[in-house]
């Protein structure tokens, strides 16, 4: 038997899942799915950083535009520890296409202008 939070929305439900994959505590399907997918193939959505050469904003936020498997978020993180950003990006741009040949892209979740002065 394996116990979860359901994190699928702010309820929280507490879930069992036994050795047949049944998933109980769910008060949804979301969560039953959730369950499932977290014991066969668990995916994360990624939020971080990048550094750019922007004096006034010298970290990007990103994420990716959809989960990619957890096992590979801390590989991601280290991919984009290197990434300097050094022209200007618009909110909802791809930062960085196909991250770690999963088919999903890095967005930037908000714009820079790296010389506003220009
Ligand atoms: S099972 Fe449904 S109601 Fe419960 S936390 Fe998950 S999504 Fe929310």
């Amino acid at each position: 038997m394996t116990k979860m939070i359901c994190i699928a929305c702010p309820v929280g439900c507490h879930l069992l899942v036994d050795d047949e994959m049944h998933v109980s505590g769910n008060k949804c399907m979301r969560g039953e799915k959730y369950a499932i997918e977290e014991m066969t193939h668990p995916t994360r959505i990624l939020t971080t950083t990048v550094k750019t050469t922007s004096l006034l904003t010298p970290r990007l936020s990103v994420k990716t535009k959809d989960p990619i498997p957890k096992e590979l978020i801390f590989e991601a993180l280290q991919l984009l520890e290197g990434i300097i950003i050094d022209n200007d990006v618009k909110i909802g741009d791809v930062v960085i296409p196909n991250i770690l040949n999963t088919g999903i892209d890095m967005v930037a979740t908000k714009s820079v202008t790296i010389n506003p002065f220009h």
